[in-house]
């Protein structure tokens, strides 16, 4: 594929090369000359240099939220990336803007908003959910906005950002938000997580929903790692519950960057109610001169957002729709079975244990131990988590959790520390669904 990709490539620069000399002869200004010799040396340097990191692109690497786009997008970003347009304005790109509302239009289709909505891409998750708490201060001013304690910790700092008071929610033992401990009238804007970003877990949306509908109060919901595990929720392979209310949210939240195969520089934010572009309202004095037509600037937070960003997205759907039997559905459908069996192999290790039962492709566990303290756990933890880098086999990363919750579920230990360090593998490759058994395998040999 990559072979692939890169022959399709250099025959759609050549011929964007040919578009770009047909404005007639110009060349490009010697200041900006590099020699040969300085271009080998630099590129020598940088494959050595670039070996340093871990391998994000291989099964063995089953550590944080990270894996390379797919190389249908990375070569359409470098095609759009030689022109460079800017998604600010329509001027500054006027195809890429086209394929950024194509991309939305499905976006909004996807999560059940239909075609009445607000939405653009962002530079990152962060940045949409940026956009949404800000609409969420503008709309209900004075009020302050919630969210649970596994939500992104971005929230809390956002709403710093916005001068917003920040209300968490605790949770109670089977994941629901305890409501009964929180003032209602105090809250515009309540978030509710698909998919956190530590275990992966749904937020129950059938439950709040009555309860923010009774107060009027406004939900975002924030779905930046799980948002295209919508495609699953109807195969059964997930619980759908959650999932099939995303149209009832006022906002959400999406990452191409993280589950949509592209590479970083690509978050979404959609607006079921399109009014809210009131908010944005300013006089730019630099751009909006040649068309009445929308212009993503008039509605976006940010000003330059890269128009390749864009296109990359939208040459990744032409070949993976958002569909359950078709495109992203099969996908994510592999990472959600390389969870499911990893769990299930833990549950007849002698030397793993899981820490829960998975929701989507995060699976959490600790090293089974003699000595049956929290202590102990974290630092076993620490070790096979090291050991593994060590030899190169296997790359995990490391998760902190209370030990009163940790207790909770597995009343066998002993809490002699405040918190504990368990394992934690984020499957978002679907070569793991193979590969899960010798992971394990491999991480056992270290215990
Ligand atoms: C990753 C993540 C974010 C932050 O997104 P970035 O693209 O890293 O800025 C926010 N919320 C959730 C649930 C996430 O998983």
């Amino acid at each position: 594929m990559n072979k692939q990709a890169e022959k399709i490539l250099s025959g759609a620069l050549d011929s964007l090369q040919h578009w770009k000399d047909s404005f007639g002869d110009w060349q490009n200004d010697p200041v900006l000359s590099i020699s040969e010799e300085k271009t080998s040396a630099v590129f020598e340097d940088l494959s050595e240099r670039l070996k340093c990191n871990y391998p994000f692109h291989h099964p063995v690497y089953a550590g944080q939220m990270l894996k390379p786009p797919h190389p249908i997008a990375w070569a359409a970003y470098a095609m759009a990336m030689s022109i460079n347009p800017n998604n600010h304005a329509l001027d500054g790109g006027p195809p890429s803007s086209e394929m950024e509302k194509e991309v939305m239009a499905e976006l909004a289709q996807f999560f059940g908003y239909g075609n009445e909505y607000l939405g653009h891409l962002t530079a990152s998750g962060t940045i949409a959910n940026l956009e949404a708490l800000w609409i969420a201060r503008q709309s209900h001013p004075g009020k302050g906005i919630a969210f649970s304690e596994n939500s992104h910790y971005t929230h809390e700092r956002m709403c710093g950002v916005l001068g917003v008071e920040a209300i968490k929610i605790p949770l109670m033992e089977n994941g629901h938000f305890n409501l009964n401990s929180v003032d209602p009238t105090a809250i515009g804007t309540i978030v509710v997580t698909l998919g956190t970003t530590g275990l992966g877990e749904v937020e129950p949306l059938e439950q709040i929903l009555p309860w923010t509908k009774k107060y009027g109060i406004r939900i975002h919901i924030d779905s930046a790692y799980g948002g295209f595990f919508r495609t699953l929720k109807d195969s059964g392979i997930i619980d759908g519950t959650s999932w099939n209310l995303m149209q009832e949210a006022d906002s959400i939240v999406v990452d191409p960057h993280k589950h949509g195969l592209q590479p970083y520089g690509c978050g979404a934010v959609l607006f079921k109610d399109p009014s809210v572009g009131k908010f944005y309202k300013h006089d730019s004095p630099y751009t909006y001169f040649t068309s009445e037509e929308l212009h993503l600037g008039e509605i976006s937070l940010e000003c330059s957002r890269a128009g390749a960003a864009a296109v990359a997205f939208w040459a990744t759907l032409q070949c993976f729709p958002l569909k359950e039997k078709e495109g992203f559905g099969p996908i994510l459908a592999k990472c959600r079975k390389a969870a499911i069996s990893g769990y299930s192999l833990m549950n007849s290790s002698k030397k793993l244990a899981a820490y829960k039962k998975p929701e989507l492709d995060i699976l959490t566990y600790f090293p089974i131990t003699d000595n049956k303290t929290t202590s102990y756990i974290s630092e076993l933890s620490k070790k096979v988590f090291e050991a593994g880098m060590r030899d190169q086999t296997f790359y995990l990363s490391l998760f902190k959790v209370p030990a009163s919750t940790f207790i909770r579920l597995h009343p066998e230990y002993q809490a002699d520390t405040e918190s504990v360090t368990i394992l934690r593998s984020v499957l978002m490759r679907p070569e793991q669904a193979e590969f899960v058994p010798e992971l394990v395998k491999r991480i056992e040999s270290h215990l």
